[in-house]
């Protein structure tokens, strides 16, 4: 996307979240207030929702890992999920991302793309980027060069043999590399960086094809606290130029990054709200907080 859609999507979010009543994206929360045509390629998200599910179930050898699990997410939102080891949340990233298909349900990407019609490879070329848990970056790549290649890959193949910077891509690495806190780092071969600018490096390869939508698995597993702040500061950054939903276990920093928080639990939300509301919740504390 260009600057100038970016800054036009930053204004929609922003006419959005004017519009609607914060934490109201059920169909209640409908701003029906700012109709204008959809461009090709664009997410249409004038219904309020860049991302919606609705009763989506998934089995694995009879056993409900995904039961009628609904949830939508604004544009612009930063969105939190936590609960228990094996709620379902990566299985839920598995089904988005088209890794997994479910058996019944509902995936929307905007109000007009059917996820559920496309292939994983599709998914991502239509902005949905995926961070998995263990950073993948090229080792023995420098971090310019991984950042690279994340450009080449969305170009396809055939595009890369014949691959050149052009300004707008040199100026987008740029752009990456001062968001994710690596400019100092550019020609550094990615193995010998730390755990956590790793993590950042892969985050930076998923903006270079600038995702609307960015799932993150557990991004601060394994950082330290200084590590673990700086990424909280790179999410809010993120926050309303992309959509992100955040897997994390690690609180201080959940309540450092969410607005509203879905605690999932057995394949299906258990409670939403802000932090302090479903920490709150008796039914949180019993399945996940602890007494
Ligand atoms: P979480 O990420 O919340 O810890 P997961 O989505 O990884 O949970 O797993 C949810 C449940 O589904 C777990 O019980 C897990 O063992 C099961 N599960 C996930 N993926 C598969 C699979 N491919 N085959 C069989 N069971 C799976
Ligand atoms: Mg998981």
């Amino acid at each position: 996307m260009t600057p100038d859609l970016m800054e036009e999507g930053a204004r929609r979010v922003a006419a959005h979240q004017a519009v609607a009543a914060p934490g109201k994206t059920e169909s209640g929360g409908r701003a029906a207030g700012f109709a204008r045509p959809v461009l090709p390629g664009e997410v249409d998200v004038t219904h309020g929702r860049i991302l919606y599910l609705e009763d989506v179930c998934v089995s694995f050898d009879g056993f409900r890992a995904i039961n009628k699990l609904s949830l939508d997410i604004a544009p612009g939102e930063l969105r939190c999920i936590i609960g228990p080891n094996g709620a379902g949340k990566t299985t839920m990233m598995d089904i988005i991302t088209g890794k997994t298909r479910p058996d019944s349900g509902t995936v929307f990407f905007g109000s007009t793309i059917d996820l559920l019609r496309y292939k994983e490879a599709e998914i991502a070329q239509l902005g949905i980027g995926r961070k998995f848990q263990k950073p993948t970056v090229f080792e023995q790549l420098s971090v310019f060069e991984n950042l690279e290649l994340a450009l080449k890959t969305d170009k396809g193949v055939k595009a890369s043999m014949f691959f050149r910077l052009d300004s707008a891509d040199s100026d987008r690495l740029a752009d990456v590399l001062r968001t994710i806190h690596l400019a100092d780092s550019v020609d550094r071969p990615a193995g010998e960086l730390s755990h956590g600018q790793k993590q950042w490096l892969e985050i930076g390869m998923l903006l270079m094809q600038d995702p609307k939508l960015l799932l993150l698995d557990e991004p601060v597993a394994g950082m330290t606290d200084e590590e673990t702040a700086r990424t909280a500061e790179l999410f809010l950054t993120l926050k309303g130029h992309h959509s992100l939903m955040v897997v994390e276990h690690d609180m201080s920093f959940i309540k450092t990054i969410s607005e509203k928080v879905t605690v999932l639990h057995e394949g299906s939300v258990l409670a939403e709200g802000t932090l302090e509301e479903v920490q709150a919740d008796e039914r949180v504390i019993e399945v996940y907080l602890g007494r």
